[in-house]
């Protein structure tokens, strides 16, 4: 799948769910109104749609969601994907999680062909996480962060910098995870969805932070890319990655490679615009694979140059309204 721009389209993001166990304040609101399981692709469903994208040239696939651990069936979805690992057709299975459903599925992620993941935690401090993910505990959290490494997967933290909220830990992220062992990743908020609150007064940039921590630590630059959307700097003092995703002040749309889809079977050409194609419909209309791929490879042909995130500093509101756990992180 090659797109308008010659990009080779070899990156899918799936949500397999809306749902989430935990309620992380720039992602979701407080009350949240979930989707009718009907609107859902089911566990068969999401497994023809990833051997589709296989078959027509993605090498990797990350799940996520919502939470992507919470579905129902999931390790039914992620064993058999894994055949396609065993088997060549695909490079990479990848989950990026909340974290609290690990220390139950982190063995059988591993037995599946996962080889990293990527462990969402935001703060070290009990009572911050507690606020942040509105109940969430961060024992559960730490707990299966450690029976992921405990299972062998390469873990990467992420990390949303929030402005007077965790600005004042991120060093202290950079430690722990050198010394656990984890490469880290900072990520800028972005204008997805209609939270309660403020994100301006919240939203950092990772410029800022870059030179705090620039400060204690030696970032070496990298040329090290995951066939993500982030930079990398190597810490010199612990050996890790650090990576930043910076969607609102730089533009990292030249070499995007991906392609996401929701947990209701739409197809979003990219993360910033509206641009998207139904791929539930042709999933439910027919058992054969054509009509799929055919929508497919007709909205890929469509796949915009680029997207131009902004926070409409007027009226407080997201560039987009569609919520970050029905299009997927
Ligand atoms: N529940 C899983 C988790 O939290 O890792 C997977 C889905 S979550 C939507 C994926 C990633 O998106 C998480 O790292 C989360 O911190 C991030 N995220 C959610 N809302 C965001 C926002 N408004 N701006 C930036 N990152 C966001
Ligand atoms: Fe759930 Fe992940 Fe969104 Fe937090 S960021 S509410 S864990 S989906």
């Amino acid at each position: 799948m090659i797109d308008p721009f010659g990009r080779s389209i070899t990156y899918l993001r799936l949500s397999v769910t809306d749902r989430c166990d935990l309620r992380c304040v720039y992602c979701m609101g407080e009350e949240m109104e979930f989707l009718p399981r009907a609107e859902l692709l089911t566990i068969e469903e999401l497994e023809r749609l990833c051997l589709a994208f296989i078959r027509l040239g993605v090498r990797k696939l990350r799940l996520t969601g919502g939470e992507p651990l919470v579905r129902r069936g999931i390790m039914t979805l992620i064993a058999r994907l894994g055949q396609q690992v065993a088997a060549g057709t695909l490079d990479e299975l990848t989950l990026t999680t909340n974290g609290t459903r690990l220390a139950e599925f982190a063995g059988d992620l591993k037995a599946a062909g996962m080889k990293r993941i990527n462990i969402s935690l935001d703060t070290l401090d009990v009572d911050t996480f507690r606020r942040l993910t509105r109940f969430g505990r961060i024992d559960k959290v730490l707990d299966g962060i450690a029976a992921a490494k405990a299972a062998g997967l390469k873990v990467k933290i992420n990390l949303v910098a929030l402005k007077g909220v965790n600005e004042h830990e991120i060093d202290r992220m950079v430690a722990w995870c050198g010394e656990q062992g984890y490469d880290l990743t900072l990520i800028e908020t972005m204008p997805l969805g209609e939270v309660e609150g403020s994100r301006n007064e919240h939203y950092l940039p990772l410029d800022e932070v870059r030179q705090r921590l620039s400060r204690n630590w030696t970032l070496e630059p990298s040329a090290a890319r995951t066939g993500g959307p982030a930079t990398y700097v190597r810490v010199a003092e612990t050996g890790r990655m650090l990576g930043f995703i910076t969607p609102l002040t730089h533009n990292f749309c030249e070499g995007c490679n991906r392609v996401r889809v929701t947990c209701t079977g739409r197809l979003y050409l990219c993360l910033g615009q509206e641009d998207s194609a139904d791929l539930r419909a042709p999933l439910r209309q027919s058992e054969a694979e054509d009509g799929v791929e055919a929508v497919i490879r007709e909205a890929i042909g469509r796949k915009p140059k680029g997207h131009d995130f902004i926070i409409d500093r007027e009226h407080q509101r997201p560039a987009l309204a569609r919520h970050m756990n029905v299009t997927g992180g």
